[in-house]
């Protein structure tokens, strides 16, 4: 572990970046900083009977535009700092994929494995209860998400108390307070995979720069890549899963009880289905044990996804990683000195802000299909096929040769809203990485990836700012 703070962390990269933008020194500071953190403290009722009192935070970083937006985790290492960082990652994330929200984040201080069922529905559901009493939860306010430890059950849990309140029950768009809800509760399809496949679209593009290929003594592609993942939980998992279909080779994966390696390849189906049986990783036939999970982030790969937490590579393991393209599902995986020494070593990091921006994209999907009532495709897709059918038929009759069935129905299809969700995911990722690549191509490769990725934020925050001119 790093004793820099995470936030400090942050803010680190942010002032590598700030000397290349023309912005007073007020502004940046006020872009900077964490507009403001609640700190909650509430009592939980144990099934046992007994009591805990919980702690648990919800940072707003930037109010730049509204709503504010990000995850909610579920961590024992949960703390301000730590929620205050990852608000800030929120911020720039936005801005890096053009989506018109300001950052935030939320934890609650918890092992998830340490409580039942019922414990967490009444955890999070006094969780919501304080955020909707202070004005921290809203569809213009602040809009929460799913993160480490939480998921669609945990955002059902949201909507329904944010409902259930006397005042939201009697507005119109309470299904847009909270994003990465079940697809029968307002969720949109694509949301669950969204970060994982934009995880792999962000890192195809990388892939496809042949020049930052060349470098790295690679071939340009995806296809025969190897690759180790760190996490198997929703980006983990998902990355793992695009990467072995785009024909990258898993050599190894990494969970919190030990790491696997096979240099010819793991299946990753097999692995999960292994875990399932055994609830290990471990002792996958034909793989070899790692029980120190660490150490499988330093074996041989092209591509090294850590897609689990913050802070697993530092600089005193960096020295060890092999991998010559480090990809950051995660947020915050690297400390600054660990990227400082990567970056000397010419790998090549794709940063975490931008990279993992999939899921709040896709996010922001949910909530404007919550806001207009009607799911995407549900008005167009019945035309679109009719008006694609009577082009077909027109071809047949004019040349007088049939299509094969399977090329009818395929040239036939109109956009469903899975078709819709995940078009729009892969040309935000690719629009924002060849933004971030011109901004670092503009200064002659002199930066890095993240630098550019933050000019790049930063300037978009700066415009708000700038544009809207400041309050009285
Ligand atoms: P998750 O809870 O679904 O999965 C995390 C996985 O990491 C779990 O399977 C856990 O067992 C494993 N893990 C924990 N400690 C580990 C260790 N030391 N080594 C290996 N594995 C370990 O969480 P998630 O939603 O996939 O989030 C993972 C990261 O991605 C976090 O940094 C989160 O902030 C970030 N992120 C998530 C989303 C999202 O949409 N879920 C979006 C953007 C960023």
């Amino acid at each position: 572990m790093s004793n820099i703070k995470f936030f400090e962390q942050v803010n680190r990269n942010f002032d590598k970046a700030a000397p290349y933008t023309k912005h007073p020194q007020g502004l940046l500071e006020q872009i900077k900083i964490c507009n403001s953190v609640y700190h909650m403290t509430f009592p939980l009722k144990k099934d046992d009977g007994s009591i805990e009192t919980i702690h648990a935070w919800r940072a707003e970083h930037s109010h730049h535009k509204l709503p504010v937006k990000g995850g909610i985790r579920y961590s024992p290492n949960a703390d301000e700092d730590e929620v205050m960082a990852l608000a800030a990652l929120m911020t720039y994330k936005c801005a890096i994929v053009d989506v018109p929200f300001g950052g935030a984040k939320g934890a609650i201080k918890i092992e998830k494995r340490n409580y039942s069922d019922s414990e967490l529905e009444r955890l999070t559901r006094r969780y919501t209860y304080e955020l909707i009493k202070k004005n921290f939860i809203g569809p213009g306010v602040d809009v929460p998400a799913p993160d480490y430890g939480t998921g669609p059950r945990e955002m059902s849990w949201i909507v329904d108390t944010y409902g259930a309140m006397a005042s939201a029950a009697h507005e119109l768009n309470a299904l847009a307070c909270v994003t990465g809800k079940p697809i029968t509760q307002g969720g949109v399809r694509g949301r669950t995979e969204a970060t994982g496949r934009g995880v792999y679209f962000g890192i195809c593009e990388a892939c496809n720069d042949v020049e930052d290929m060349r470098k790295l003594g690679l071939a340009p592609g995806i296809a025969g890549k190897t690759a180790i993942v760190q996490g198997l939980g929703n980006v983990g998992y998902y990355t793992a899963k695009f990467l072995q279909e785009g024909g990258a080779t898993l050599v190894g994966l990494i969970e919190y009880e030990g790491a696997i390696y096979n240099p010819k390849g793991l299946e990753l189906e097999k692995v999960v289905q292994h875990r399932k049986e055994t609830k290990s990783i471990l002792n996958l036939p034909g793989a070899t044990n790692f029980p120190k999970n660490s150490e499988a982030l330093e074996l041989e790969c092209d591509i090294l996804v850590p897609a689990a937490l913050e802070n697993q590579i530092t600089g005193e393991n960096a020295p060890r990683v092999k991998a010559r393209i480090v990809a950051e599902g995660a947020n915050g995986p690297l400390t600054a000195d660990a990227n400082e020494y990567l970056l000397q070593k010419g790998v090549l990091i794709i940063p975490d802000m931008y990279l993992n921006a999939g899921g709040v994209t896709v996010s922001y999907f949910e909530w404007l299909k919550n806001l207009s009532h009607v799911r995407f495709g549900r008005m167009g897709k019945r035309f679109e096929e009719n008006m694609n059918i009577k082009m077909l038929q027109a071809i047949q009759d004019l040349t007088g040769k049939k299509f094969p069935s399977n090329m009818f129905t395929q040239i036939a299809h109109g956009a469903d809203e899975a078709d819709l969700v995940n078009s729009g995911l892969e040309e935000t990722m690719i629009s924002a990485y060849n933004q971030m690549n011109e901004i670092r191509k503009q200064h002659g490769g002199k930066i890095d990836l993240r630098t550019a990725a933050f000019i790049s934020a930063i300037n978009k925050v700066a415009l708000s700012y700038m544009e809207l001119g400041i309050f009285p």
